[in-house]
């Protein structure tokens, strides 16, 4: 009985290692950032079929972890990113949607202490993404 559920949580480790594994890889190899469903739709090409929580399950522990990035563009869809260790912001194209990552982070710092003197706020975290026409559509 103690042998055979302990098989049964090997086996269940193993294939949620594997599936872990596709997600990230997903994420690594993506140009830009991507929703869940675009995730889980580049999971199953890879014949893996995980369901709506596991993809959702993932992609929390993965944020938490800091391994993935929530990106928000407005629109109302969640997206998220392979971290590669390196904090950075977006140019977004609102024609064709091609998204540019541009560094900007000495140039926002102080921003962000003219947010905190202005407020009183410590800052935690921010979200800075812009929005146009890339050199193609303009
Ligand atoms: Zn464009
Ligand atoms: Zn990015
Ligand atoms: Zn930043």
């Amino acid at each position: 009985m103690k042998g055979k559920m302990a098989s049964c949580l090997q086996s269940f480790g193993t294939r949620s290692t594997k599936t872990k594994r596709a997600f990230l890889s997903v994420l690594e190899a993506a140009q830009g950032p991507l929703s869940a469903p675009e995730i889980q739709a580049a999971v199953e090409a890879a014949r893996l079929h995980p369901n709506k929580t596991t993809v959702y399950r993932f992609l929390d522990a993965a944020v938490k972890a800091g391994e993935l990035s929530v990106v928000d563009f407005g629109d109302g869809v969640k997206r998220y990113e392979h971290t590669h260790g390196a904090h950075h912001h977006h140019a977004v194209c609102t024609s064709c949607r091609a998204v540019t990552e541009v560094t900007i982070e000495p140039q926002l710092e102080k921003v962000m202490s003219e947010v905190t003197r202005q407020s009183g706020f410590s800052i935690e975290r921010h979200l800075v993404e812009f929005f146009g026409r890339c050199k193609a559509c303009v």
